[in-house]
């Protein structure tokens, strides 16, 4: 066993455990530690087979068996805990050391803890967004790291090692950028996949309640989309969720569970920091609504008795040509989640002045993260052919692609009025793509309405300037 260990991971739950035990795998040695002794004992004892672990019990034999400069990953509840362990071992290190955080934490305390870390003891904070739950910590994630540029110079191969691979051998993760940009990217990697299940679940539903498909007969389809452009890690499992059957019941496994979804917050973030941006996420918007909606148990049941359209599903015949409708429909609205996703990643990139390669951010979604797709192969070629695109939907591909879906896209949803069934991520994308090409939207009248309650003028078409008009009336 060595004595000096080239990383160590605080925090050993689920993903701090894994995230070491993925480093050992690959050869190096590993420096663990737990709040809670025990978890550090329980790992060196059930894989310390796998590597070369050293198990540290107290703060101070941790730092001392890391080599310099130290490289020191903190896997624990964001927040409060994070600070907490920040403050724990910041007076411990030295100036040039590093400490990297792969919690969820937001982005805007990743800026604070970075520029403290910086000012107070000279040690390098690494914001480090981490994808691929469990599975992938263990087996390559898809690793989304700011921070200063110099420390990804010593990190970074280590990184390289322990990341998922693309299908093209290239491992997932890059320098996003200094600061929050790792975790502001992490956030946004996360919304996206909140309008990506959400868009999923309308697909579901509407292959359930219109075209009258069991859960079996729609995890056959889904496996088929699987071997096409929706070939995605969602897709996967989505198949496999629906396959499954409750071995107590007997019946579809996702009949039996309650139909209210958890959320963490990072698509709320998402949501909220777009805001503050000012860039329209609607999909990802609409798909954190839903999962709160969905929370509402006592309002949903005060609108059971609510009218509701009365049209009979689709006949045999007919299900199988509207399947193919909603693949179009699912693949145009992914095309509009990601377009949303990327342009609040360019927002905050100016924002924060970040220069993030927005390519290479799609390419490091290409493997180990929850919304690895094959599709990201062609947004980032779509960067890589012009990385100032203003919008993904600009890129001729996709463009044509959407051209060539959109017939079934509206069919989808003016079936899905028809039955009544809720579809607001396909809704929000339709309407955001048809905004973008309309060549006129009613902000006009939107702008006259404000000048006339609130004298806040409006601009004109044919002049520059800010007029106002006197509006007849008593006001
Ligand atoms: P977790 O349940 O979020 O956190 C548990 C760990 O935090 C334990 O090691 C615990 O130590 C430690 N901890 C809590 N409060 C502490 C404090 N005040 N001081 C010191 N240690 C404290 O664990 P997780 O699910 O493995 O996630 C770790 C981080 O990765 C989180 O930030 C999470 O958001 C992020 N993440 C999770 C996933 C996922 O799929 N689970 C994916 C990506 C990122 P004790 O054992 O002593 O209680």
């Amino acid at each position: 066993m060595s004595t000096s260990a080239q990383i160590g991971v605080t925090g050993l739950a689920v993903m701090g455990r894994n995230l070491a035990r993925n480093f050992a795998r690959n050869g190096y040695t590993v420096a663990v530690h737990n709040r809670t002794s025990s978890r550090t004992k329980a790992l060196v004892e059930e894989f310390g087979h796998e590597g070369d672990f050293i198990g540290t019990e107290t703060a101070e034999e941790f730092v001392a068996a890391l080599e310099r400069p130290r490289r020191l990953v903190i896997m624990v509840k964001a927040g409060e805990p994070t600070d907490a362990v920040i403050q724990e071992f910041a007076p411990l290190l030295e100036p040039g050391d590093m400490i990297i955080d792969g919690g969820n934490a937001h982005f805007a305390d990743t800026r604070r803890r970075e520029r403290e870390l910086r000012e107070r003891h000279g040690i390098h904070f690494v914001g480090m967004g981490v994808s691929g739950g469990e599975e992938g910590a263990l087996h390559g994630p898809s690793i989304m790291p700011g921070g200063p540029r110099e420390s990804y110079d010593s990190l970074g191969p280590m990184l390289e090692k322990i990341s998922a691979k693309a299908a093209d051998g290239a491992p997932c993760v890059t320098h996003v950028g200094p600061d929050g940009a790792g975790h502001f990217v992490k956030m946004v990697h996360n919304g996206i996949e909140y309008a990506d299940m959400q868009l999923i679940g309308e697909a579901y539903q509407l292959l359930r309640d219109v075209a009258g498909y069991s859960p079996a007969e729609i995890a056959e389809i889904f496996r088929t989309w699987n071997t096409g452009r929706l070939d995605s890690y969602l897709i996967e499992i989505t198949a496999e969720v629906l396959s499954h059957v409750d071995a107590a019941t007997g019946k579809p496994f996702v009949d039996v569970v309650v139909d209210q979804a958890e959320q963490k917050g990072t698509g709320r973030w998402t949501v909220q920091i777009a805001l503050d941006l000012g860039v329209p996420v609607s999909g990802i918007a609409e798909a954190v609504f839903a999962r709160s909606l969905s929370g509402h148990a006592k309002l949903r049941e005060a609108s059971q008795g609510l009218a509701g359209p009365k049209a009979a599903p689709l006949g045999k015949e007919e299900a199988a040509a509207f399947a193919d409708r909603v693949e179009q429909a699912l693949y145009a609205s992914k095309i509009v989640s990601y377009t949303q996703g990327f342009h609040e990643i360019a927002a905050g990139s100016e924002e924060y002045g970040w220069d993030i390669d927005l390519g290479a951010v799609s390419s490091i979604w290409r493997g180990g993260c929850i919304i690895r797709a094959a599709f990201l192969d062609r947004i980032r070629a779509a960067y890589d052919a012009r990385a100032d695109l203003p919008s993904l939907l600009s890129d001729e591909t996709f463009a044509r692609e959407i051209a060539d879906a959109q017939d079934d896209w509206r069919e989808v949803l003016i079936a899905a009025t028809r039955q009544g069934v809720p579809t607001p991520g396909f809704a929000a994308a339709l309407a955001y793509y048809d905004a973008l090409r309309a060549s006129r939207l009613p902000a006009a009248l939107t702008q006259g309405q404000r000048d006339f309650f609130g004298a806040h003028t409006y601009r004109r078409v044919d002049r520059e300037g800010a007029f106002h008009t006197l509006w007849g009336g008593d006001r």
